[in-house]
């Protein structure tokens, strides 16, 4: 079979690798579609985990995490599944290739789909998980201000599921450094978008929503944003103050929130005494638990959530490199996905 192997950063090649045999706990899966995600991309740029990302083959490691695809294969012990399943799910690599196997963790890794979700769609099931996760984590209600940190797949993800949640938010303002990303947020129903590129966002978002005196200190004032997502992490080549700063300097006292899911690239410091002072909630957001699962596949398969939206390219599995290449321009791309 054909496979995607990565060899070193901007490295990779398709080549014909063995076709996989499977584990009695295992099942073989025909890849229909697999995305390229960002953690693709520190391997890709940088060689960062590159050993968690793929899978070892003979002929190198193949990357691929988010994908869908049917069941050919089931091994002896697998009780869930059946050959013929469309199914979803994430794996330690290896969905760059026409096949995969894949060591089932009921409830936890792959998942039925239902009949007419698209295998692209059903492929970023994995990171829209992430986006619920998250978005339930920081608790919004009716009438709070959110800001979100980042419009790649997970801060996008985020706004789709603020949409769809059973409360009337007042604004949420998606901050991001790609006008093409955040027109994107817009048509995903962002209230307010911004470039941090030309503008500062925070005096920005103090004209949008507003900003309240601090009780601690008087003379001093805070946004009044309830709930910031932090979706950027820290980005070594980018020049503006790291969004977890900017997040602690710009939410409310006492009740603020701050979740994390973006990935630091290295260290950094913070100050951190408006953290202090007004009481911020910093939450850290990584994965999904099985309710996230259940929720982001009804939101999927009922339509209100429309995944297809943020899919900008797909390739086939020979241009592998021609898609980790476009995944790279934040400007040009949001979603792109592979169709072995
Ligand atoms: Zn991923």
């Amino acid at each position: 079979m054909k496979a995607a192997i990565f060899h070193k950063p901007f490295d990779m090649t398709i080549e014909a690798v063995e076709m996989p045999e499977i584990g009695d706990g295992e099942i073989l899966l025909n890849v229909k579609a697999c995305g390229i995600c960002g953690s693709d991309l520190h391997m890709y740029k940088l060689d960062l985990h590159t050993d968690k990302l793929c899978r070892k083959t003979g002929k190198g490691r193949i990357p691929g995490h988010e994908f869908s695809g049917d069941v050919v294969k089931v091994g002896a012990n697998v009780q869930e599944f059946q050959v013929g399943d469309r199914v979803a799910g994430v794996t330690n690599g290896g969905g760059f290739a026409e096949y995969n196997p894949v060591l089932v963790y009921p409830g936890f890794n792959l998942f039925k789909i239902p009949p007419d979700l698209s295998y692209e769609a059903a492929a970023t099931l994995e990171p829209f998980a992430n986006s619920v996760h998250a978005t339930l984590k920081g608790k919004p209600a009716n009438g709070e201000n959110v800001v979100v940190f980042g419009a790649g797949i997970i801060g996008l993800g985020i706004v789709q599921c603020l949409k769809e949640l059973d409360i009337q938010l007042n604004k949420i303002i998606v901050v991001d450094v790609s006008d093409g990303r955040l027109k994107m947020a817009e048509k995903l129903g962002a209230d307010e978008i911004i470039n941090a590129s030309r503008t500062s966002p925070e005096a920005r978002i103090r004209e949008i929503v507003g900003s309240s005196p601090l009780m601690t200190y008087a003379e001093e004032s805070t946004a009044n944003i309830d709930v910031v997502y932090d979706c950027v992490g820290y980005i070594r080549e980018r020049p503006e103050p790291a969004a977890l700063q900017q997040a602690i300097n710009m939410v409310r006292e006492f009740t603020g929130r701050i979740v994390v899911h973006g990935l630091f690239e290295e260290t950094i410091p913070l100050d951190l005494s408006y953290f202090v002072v007004k009481q911020v909630a910093v939450l850290g957001s990584f994965g999904f638990f099985p309710d996230d699962i259940a929720m982001a596949l009804d939101l999927m398969g009922s339509g209100k959530v429309d995944r297809r939206q943020i899919i900008t390219h797909t390739f086939p599995l020979d241009q592998a490199r021609e898609a980790f290449d476009m995944q790279c321009d934040v400007d040009s791309s949001v979603k792109v996905m592979i169709m072995p």
